[in-house]
């Protein structure tokens, strides 16, 4: 069962959609990188944020809290990454 109902007003994708542009600003994947909320403290990898793409980027928001994790934005030279939502995130690498 999903945690907020079904509308046109909270369709969204889940984290995994950011693969594609958060692979060209990092070697990792950071879709399963683990990052913890600044709101409400949980964590859980990024692929299960709520993501949003009706802005001029995309909006990750808490899937338990509902507020803004992070924000990425890709301009025609650069990318907007904005993780002021996010207090940590854990990157595996190979040992
Ligand atoms: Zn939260």
């Amino acid at each position: 069962m999903p945690d907020h109902p079904a509308s046109d007003a909270d369709a969204h994708e889940d984290g995994n959609a950011l693969a594609g542009p958060l692979a060209e600003i990092f070697t990792v994947d950071l879709t399963s990188a683990v990052g913890r909320c600044a709101h409400c403290g949980r964590a859980e990898p990024v692929a299960r944020i709520h993501l949003y793409n009706r802005a001029p980027g995309w909006v990750g928001r808490c899937p338990h809290c509902g507020e803004v994790r992070m924000r990425l934005v890709r301009t025609p030279d650069a990318a907007w990454l904005d993780l002021r939502g996010t207090v940590a995130l854990r990157i595996s690498l190979p040992s």
